[in-house]
């Protein structure tokens, strides 16, 4: 394997370790409760620029990567937010400022990343439809070209922070699927300014009652006419399948990075309760039928940790990294559910008691494997990309 970890992962591992460090568990599963956005920490983020290392430094940021982004990410969820962590690195940090950074123009890298380094403005991003999830070809969202300006009609599903942000990339077709040849292009991504369209009323959005990941809302976006001016696009007209993959492939990694600091932290707390908990006299560790599990899940998330590393290494330097991405993916979110799932057989009744955090760390360990792309798909990948089988879809 030629990729080596920058010296910079260390420093940036001990800065966002020292944050999480401050923040215990009754404050997650508070904010989980309350289902509110760990501001406290996110302010922290911003201020030591932890949440802007991928931004160019001529814009304010740390001039790093996506790596290092990686780094932060598996530190802030291993440190205490587990689960949360993955959408505090992905929503604004990647969406907006990876996706700007790599695809912006000059003007809008002068007027954006700036704004995203200072905690001005914050990003989400869209392209999940009711009627095209894992098939994300067929969406239907619509951008249609009126002078200066697109509007832009349509339905998005499961939108992440869409409450929070001032800026949504937006995933939308300025030719039908139907009509495009190849069906890759006609896609055209665009940077949608929320509030404005929220006050005229063009954007409504609904929160969708779910089982978990409470520290950000999910919603149901309608778009009705928004006009977003022909300068918000990101990348060519038509062309956005190239943008997409640059968001895509950073959101797996990202992802899988988070599935490994989540299952670092849960595994910690498992192996805590093994050592102190002795309902016959010793404690449950010594039992191998508890300790063999636990032990295997280290291995797999320390596997998945390397995948992550180096597809986000492959990333940062412009090499393709869809297969790396994808694994990492598939690896991590499968190693931090089995880390859940027997640090939940570790805490034997308690793991129900909503008094730890076990319960909420499983609950939300599992849709790691549904999202941001659902397993079978990372599989449909590797068996057409790697192996050479025929496409199954
Ligand atoms: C909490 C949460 C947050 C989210 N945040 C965002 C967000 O911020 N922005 C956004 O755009 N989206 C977001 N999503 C959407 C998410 O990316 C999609 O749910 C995901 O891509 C799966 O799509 P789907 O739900 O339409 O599943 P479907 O595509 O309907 O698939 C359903 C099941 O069938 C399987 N399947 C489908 N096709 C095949 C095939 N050809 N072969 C084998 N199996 C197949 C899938 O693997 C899956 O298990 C979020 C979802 C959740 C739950």
């Amino acid at each position: 394997m030629d990729f080596d970890l920058p010296e910079s992962a260390a420093a940036v591992r001990e800065g966002v370790l020292a944050i999480a460090g401050k923040y215990d568990q009754e404050y997650w599963s508070r904010c989980d409760a309350e289902k509110r956005w760990p501001e406290e920490v996110w302010r922290e983020l911003v201020q030591g620029g932890w949440h802007a290392l991928a931004v160019p430094e001529e814009h304010g940021g740390g001039g790093q990567g996506l790596l290092e982004l990686a780094v932060a990410l598996e530190a802030l969820a291993e440190g205490g937010a587990g689960g949360a962590a993955s959408f505090m690195y992905l929503l604004t940090p990647a969406f907006g400022g990876l996706t700007i950074a790599r695809h912006g123009t000059e003007e809008q890298k002068r007027e954006f990343l700036p704004k995203i380094v200072s905690g001005e403005i914050e990003t989400c991003f869209a392209i999940t439809e009711p009627d095209a999830g894992s098939n994300a070809i067929n969406i239907s969202t619509q951008a249609r070209r009126d002078g200066d300006h697109f509007l832009v009609s349509g339905q998005k599903i499961w939108i992440s922070g869409v409450e929070r942000a001032d800026y949504l990339v937006l995933v939308t077709r300025t030719i039908p699927a139907a009509e495009a040849r190849p069906r890759t292009s006609g896609f055209t991504v665009l940077l949608v300014d929320v509030k404005a369209a929220v006050a005229d009323g063009t954007l409504t959005f609904q929160p969708i009652p779910k089982l978990g990941t409470n520290t950000v809302a999910s919603s149901t976006v309608f778009l009705d006419e928004v006009r977003v001016p022909a300068d918000r696009v990101l990348g060519e007209v038509d062309q956005g399948f190239l943008v997409l993959w640059d968001i895509l492939n950073p959101e797996r990694i990202l992802a899988a990075a988070g599935g490994v600091g989540s299952g670092g932290l849960v595994l910690k707390l498992a192996c805590e309760y093994a050592t102190d908990r002795a309902p016959f006299g010793k404690p449950i560790g010594t039992n191998q039928g508890i300790a063999f599990p636990l032990a295997k899940a280290k291995a797999q998330l320390e596997l998945a940790r390397l995948m992550t590393y180096k597809a986000a290494w492959l990333w940062d330097r412009g090499r393709p990294c869809g297969s790396e991405a994808n694994i990492a993916k598939l690896t991590a979110a499968d190693a931090a559910w089995q880390a859940a799932d027997r640090a939940f057989q570790t805490y034997g009744g308690m793991a129900y008691s909503m008094e730890y955090p076990i319960a909420r760390m499983f609950r939300d360990a599992r849709i790691a494997k549904n999202i941001p792309v659902a397993e079978e798909l990372v599989l449909a990948h590797i068996a057409q990309h790697e192996l050479g089988l025929p496409k199954s879809y």
